[in-house]
């Protein structure tokens, strides 16, 4: 069954982090006050909350109050760790509750914002207009689609980083609060790639999280996350007693090629290619591209998607290659990232905003080995 179209100004198709960050900074721009905003999303209340880790090292574009914020990182930089300090950033532990409160407070006080519960079945871009099509047969238009909705075939990755986070209780204080653990390869098990990070609340209670990234795009079913964590901290943290508060687990698609914009149907977040390709993060990098997506719109009425830079793409390739080909190379090379024992450099580094000077620095630290055998596979 076909519905008569209903028109709008933007439809944002997918109503997750990237779409919803999307309507807060369209919602703040003065020169778009009354367009009219349609939100599809088909999730509800079945989104899986999730605790996020950022770090950024000037104002957040959200007013948010993270629930920890690190001064230093403790690194894996071989037999030794090295704890780090951060002079221009913070690490901070949220999660995506808090976020998409403040997101909503905005939100939904736009009056020109309808939210509506569907699934996004097909987009079809026009010359000057854009057509949505959901499962159950209703028509909208628009002047543009963002769109973060799950294409029909999945989203194509050669790699899936899956994962566990688990908030642990200790019976006695063994976390620093001021210290992060940003991936830590001392588990002992490499292959496939294997790591944690471990963010303390209080002295006695962290998230802890355990990192896996295997080929294709299917978890491996046979793999613990909870063994996996109670031997590591076991093994490295001395702990043989813990409780759990609360556990989540996920999985990101590892390496997604940045889609293209097809005219007046716009990809954003994750299909877009803005989660690290890497790396899994995706959380900053996605308020980023909304904030600047909402602000070319205000000011030139024609959106403009920042892309990542090639020399980053270039700088990936290798990176995932040795995630998928070599688990200890890989460990090397992200062991040897943080031996110039610039913790800010190298958070600059993996959000892509480095000039090429800065990165010779970085390079310069890490055995020459490390960086050329990679380009071997491609
Ligand atoms: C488990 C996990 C943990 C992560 N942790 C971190 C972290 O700690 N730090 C960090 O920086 N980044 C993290 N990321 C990466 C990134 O921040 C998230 O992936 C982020 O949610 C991406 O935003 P998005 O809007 O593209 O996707 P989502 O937030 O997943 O939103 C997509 C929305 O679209 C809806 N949708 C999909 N298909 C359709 C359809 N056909 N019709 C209608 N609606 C549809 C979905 O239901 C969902 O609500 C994590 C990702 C995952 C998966």
């Amino acid at each position: 069954m076909t519905h008569r179209a209903q028109g709008y100004d933007v439809i944002i198709a997918g109503g997750g982090l990237a779409g919803r960050s999307l309507a807060y900074f369209l919602s703040r721009e003065p020169d778009l006050a009354g367009a009219r905003i349609l939100i599809i999303d088909d999730a509800g209340d079945r989104y899986p909350h999730r605790s996020l880790i950022y770090w950024h090292d000037n104002a957040l574009p959200l007013p948010l109050s993270p629930a920890a914020t690190f001064t230093s990182l403790a690194v894996d930089a071989g037999p030794a760790q090295r704890v780090l300090p951060l002079t221009r950033h913070r690490l901070c532990l949220t999660s995506s509750r808090p976020v998409f409160r403040c997101l909503d407070d905005v939100i939904d006080a736009n009056p020109h914002i309808t939210r509506l519960d569907g699934h996004v079945s097909r987009v079809r871009a026009h010359a000057d207009s854009v057509e949505v099509v959901l499962s159950d047969g209703r028509l909208f238009t628009a002047s543009h689609c963002f769109d973060s909705t799950v294409p029909p075939g999945g989203i194509k990755a050669p790699l899936l980083m899956s994962g566990e986070v688990r908030r642990v209780r200790t019976t006695h204080d063994v976390f620093d609060p001021s210290i992060a653990t940003f991936i830590d390869f001392r588990s002992g098990e490499h292959n496939p790639v294997h790591f944690h990070c471990v963010l303390p609340v209080t002295a006695r209670e962290a998230v802890v999280e355990v990192t896996r990234i295997t080929r294709g795009q299917v978890p491996s079913p046979e793999f613990s996350f909870e063994q996996a964590t109670s031997a590591y901290l076991r093994q490295v943290w001395g702990v043989n007693e813990f409780s759990s508060v609360s556990v989540e687990r996920g999985s990101i698609p590892l390496g997604v090629r940045p889609g293209s914009a097809r005219g007046r149907h716009v990809r954003i977040g994750s299909p877009s290619g803005a989660v690290k390709a890497t790396t899994g993060y995706g959380f900053t990098r996605v308020l980023r591209q909304a904030q600047h997506i909402a602000s070319t719109l205000a000011s030139t009425g024609s959106p403009h998607t920042p892309r990542p830079s090639p020399r980053f793409r270039w700088y990936d390739r290798p990176v995932l290659k040795m995630w998928e080909h070599d688990p200890d190379h890989a460990v090397q090379f992200m062991r040897s990232a943080f031996a110039s024992g610039d913790a800010d450099l190298v958070l600059d580094f993996l959000d892509e905003r480095t000039s090429f000077a800065q990165e010779r620095s970085l390079f310069t630290a890490m055995p020459v080995t490390t960086l050329l055998q990679p380009r071997l596979w491609i």
